[in-house]
């Protein structure tokens, strides 16, 4: 059997077959640790059959993991330089397809609606590229797209906001709206020493477990906006955000009073439940 794509030789070795040097622009740190892209791999909840989306598979090293749980995987990259090194590396896995794209334009729901109709369980796996973490995580979020869990690596100070539980230093925003949707999980924390080039911060692999799709909140992107602005100061009260946010402090006082929020708290200590009782007392 030939040697793992994620170790730092062959890593090399490839990039030096192909002439190829990582860019910045598009957020390439290369995976170069066998046991992480293989637990990566492993931690994606089977099914049968299981189709896995990849986020940027580079040169190929998480994919080839992928290729051994899943019955197919189709990888979106957006670097057209990566495609014929993909070809060469991924040769051995005709599961494996390769779209070349930037995923923030694909349309999931409609580009998976034949695998939908074969009644495959969705997965999406990535080491994302960090300047758009947040991002692609929402255009899967609000995609409509039938995904059954998100099993990513991402900044390990971006991956604490999103498992962060009420009252603790880094729930924010991002942690209620991703709660709204999913149980999420760290999977593990990565040294910054295994990736090519260094990053300068950790990294960790979480898990979104998404629930069976139910609109609880009537118009979804007014309530994630409600939500971004009661923390827009993170030292100020639930009430100057939500004061500023309305441009009127006396309505701002009645919502909360009506949701049975103290308007002395903070955001931070108030629970995705509270920030819909919220909203349900509003007329936005
Ligand atoms: N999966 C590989 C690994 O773990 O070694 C590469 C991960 S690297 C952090 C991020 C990858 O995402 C790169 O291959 C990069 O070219 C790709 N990428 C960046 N922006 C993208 C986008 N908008 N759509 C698709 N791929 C993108």
């Amino acid at each position: 059997m030939s040697k793992a794509i994620a170790t730092i030789s062959k890593t090399r070795e490839i990039m030096e077959k192909h002439g190829y040097h990582t860019k910045k622009k598009f957020g390439q740190n290369f995976l170069t640790e066998p046991s992480i892209v293989e637990r990566i791999a492993q931690s994606i909840p089977q099914a049968d059959p299981l189709l896995v989306i990849e986020i940027g598979p580079g040169i190929g090293a998480l994919t080839e993991q992928l290729a051994k749980v899943a019955d197919h995987v189709i990888a979106y990259e957006i670097d057209d330089q990566l495609l014929p090194i993909l070809a060469d590396t991924l040769s051995e896995y005709p599961q494996v397809e390769v779209r070349h794209r930037d995923f923030l334009q694909v349309n999931l729901k409609e580009e998976l609606q034949p695998w939908i109709e074969e009644g495959y369980t969705i997965a999406v796996a990535a080491n994302l590229p960090y300047y758009i973490t947040t991002p692609l995580l929402f255009h899967i979020f609000e995609s409509g797209a039938p995904i059954h869990s998100i099993t990513v690596m991402m900044q390990k100070e971006v991956a604490d906001r999103f498992c962060a539980e009420v009252s603790t230093k880094d729930y924010n925003a991002l942690s209620v709206i991703s709660q709204y949707r999913a149980d999420v999980k760290m999977v593990m924390k990565v040294p910054k020493e295994v990736f090519v080039p260094k990053p300068n911060v950790d990294s960790a692999v979480i898990q979104f477990q998404l629930r069976e799709y139910k609109q609880v909140v009537d118009k979804e992107e007014a309530f994630f906006a409600l939500v971004k602005s009661c923390f827009t100061q993170r030292r100020k009260t639930i009430l100057n955000n939500l004061s500023n946010y309305l441009g009127n402090k006396e309505k701002a006082r009645t919502y909360l009073e009506k949701a049975g929020i103290d308007p002395a708290q903070r955001a931070e200590t108030c629970s995705l439940d509270t920030f819909i009782q919220l909203y349900e007392e509003m007329d936005l």
